[in-house]
């Protein structure tokens, strides 16, 4: 069923109306086997070849839970702030749908994991930045279920498709389940918050190294929970648009929610609680299935599987290895590389921040990491549609490129097209430089060739300097870095060139 509603516009329905949003993560663990079996996760494989009796619920078969999955799944809650459970259990989920050959979901119910943390995100306002404290319900395991591909029909749903296909490589693959409290309080700033938020769970993620978090390849996915009431009411109805898969789409699935809420709500309608799904193409939602009568799961716990108990000295351990916050790493390093809030900020929409941080570490003077990342390089992204970490540049080529520009044996025009030369897959710096002939002339008797050649030329100029004009050498050593391509040290043959004619620097 596919119902569209009037919408009124966010500014006027933020006068009538305070949202109350929800959060629901699910991320893809990075671990090396699935949940409950030992068939590998990589993506991208040909359908149904990471298969085994355990992920495709054959009679008989026992699962064995992946221990680094329950470790990843605590170092994630002890980043949120949560507490750990002491004793708690999987459950089954039942229910039944083509994905899931089982016909249930082993997941976690009343006993999660992880519950009861917080974090911090700050959106940027007109009036400066403002902070939202994100209150955790719970992190709890599960496992994902397989893929339907529906063919045949025009928009790849079920409805209309001719038939479905099922891949069950992604069935069994780890995931974590991230849920919020209700998110009070927020007005206007709502769809910023929910952005902000899901931005910041990300790049935990990505921190902490349990998850490559890629939401293009699915392997983070938000459900996004709102609902609206005049100020001062009880919580509205909620509505949850499922599997919103880009950042900006969680912005946008806020945004047009709370408009059309707005619009049901001041026509004397009310809202149905339902799912709903996002188009990335009108940045709308359509109704999905209607949640008024919860659906009955008859969870119960997982007879197959024993508890999971993690003892205190091992949370502590866990503790003790977690990095640091994004947050707080971003304002150290604000901090100690001293840069003005705008540079600041282009180096994260640059995605260039850690990169930096890693070349900085490689051993590379700061500034200088910071404008071959965010200059030359990002311009070269850019261009080419790539995001900085994949072009091939890594902090040690920078590290090699500035020992060969202090050492004057390249420029910064020679090593842009070492650069080009690293991006286009032709070696190392040192084999670059050395098959494109790209390495500064510093051999004294061809500089002086090339010195005495210029001087010929322009017999005027070399008069004027010897008389006193040391301003005129300009135009003399830019004729030898004509004459060499730019392959020479302009101070290098500045030097020459007054020592040649008995002048004082
Ligand atoms: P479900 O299984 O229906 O998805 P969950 O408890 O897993 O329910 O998640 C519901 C999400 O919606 C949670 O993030 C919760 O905080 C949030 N939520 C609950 N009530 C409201 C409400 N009235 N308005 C907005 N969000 C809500
Ligand atoms: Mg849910
Ligand atoms: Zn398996």
């Amino acid at each position: 069923m596919t119902t569209t509603h009037d919408t009124i516009p966010f500014e006027q329905a933020l006068e009538k109306f305070d949202p109350v949003l929800g959060l629901e993560t699910h991320v893809e663990l990075g671990t090396a086997s699935k949940m409950f079996c030992s068939c590998p996760t990589e993506f991208g494989a040909a359908a149904n070849t990471q298969v085994c009796p355990v992920c495709l619920g054959l009679p008989g078969s026992m699962p064995v839970v992946n221990a680094m999955a329950v470790e990843s799944t605590i170092r994630m809650g002890l980043a949120l702030n949560c507490s750990i459970a002491e004793w708690c259990r999987f459950a089954r989920k039942n229910y039944f749908y083509p994905d899931m050959p089982k016909d249930y979901q082993v997941s976690q119910y009343d006993e999660p994991l992880c519950f009861d943390g917080y974090l911090d995100v700050t959106v940027e306002t007109d009036d400066g930045p403002r902070e939202f404290r994100v209150e955790i319900e719970r992190v709890h395991m599960e496992e994902d279920t397989g893929k339907l591909t529906h063919a045949g029909g025009a928009t790849g749903r079920i409805h209309g498709a001719d038939y479905s296909l099922v891949d069950y490589n992604r069935a069994g693959i780890p995931l974590i389940e991230i849920v919020t409290k209700p998110i009070e309080g927020t007005g206007s700033l709502a769809p910023l918050v929910a952005r902000a938020y899901v931005t910041e769970l990300r790049d935990l993620m990505r921190g902490l190294g349990v998850s490559d978090v890629r939401m293009e390849e699915g392997s983070l996915r938000c459900d996004v929970n709102v609902s609206l009431a005049p100020p001062g009411d009880p919580w509205g109805t909620r509505s949850e648009t499922k599997n919103v898969n880009s950042l900006r789409s969680v912005e946008r699935a806020v945004h047009s929610e709370i408009e059309r809420q707005a619009a049901v709500l001041s026509s004397g309608g009310r809202v149905i609680q339902e799912t709903r799904h996002f188009h990335e193409d009108t940045g709308r939602s359509t109704s999905g299935r209607s949640k008024e009568q919860a659906e009955d799961y008859r969870y119960f716990p997982e007879p197959d599987l024993v508890p999971v108990a993690p003892s205190r000295e091992w949370v502590e351990e866990l503790r003790a290895t977690l990095p640091e916050p994004p947050s707080v790493k971003r304002a150290r390093l604000r901090a100690e590389w001293g840069v003005s809030d705008h540079d600041f900020q282009t180096l994260i929409n640059a995605g260039a921040l850690l990169l930096v941080e890693e070349t900085i570490a490689a051993g590379v003077d700061q500034a200088a990491a910071r404008k071959w990342w965010s200059g030359e390089l990002t311009r070269i992204a850019n261009d080419r549609g790539l995001e900085l970490d994949s072009l091939g540049v890594t902090p040690d080529d920078i590290k090699r490129v500035e020992e060969l520009l202090a050492e004057g044996s390249l420029n910064d025009k020679l090593a842009r097209q070492v650069f080009d030369g690293v991006i286009a897959g032709e070696g190392t710096v040192d084999e670059i430089v050395a098959s494109r002939g790209l390495g500064v002339v510093s051999d004294d008797s061809a500089l002086l060739t090339a010195i005495d050649a210029a001087l010929a030329e322009q017999p005027d100029v070399a008069e004027k300097i010897k008389g006193g004009k040391v301003q005129a050498a300009g135009a003399i050593v830019g004729a030898v870095m004509k004459a060499t391509r730019g392959q020479a040290d302009a101070a290098k043959v500045r030097s020459l060139l007054l020592e040649r004619l008995g002048v004082e620097g």
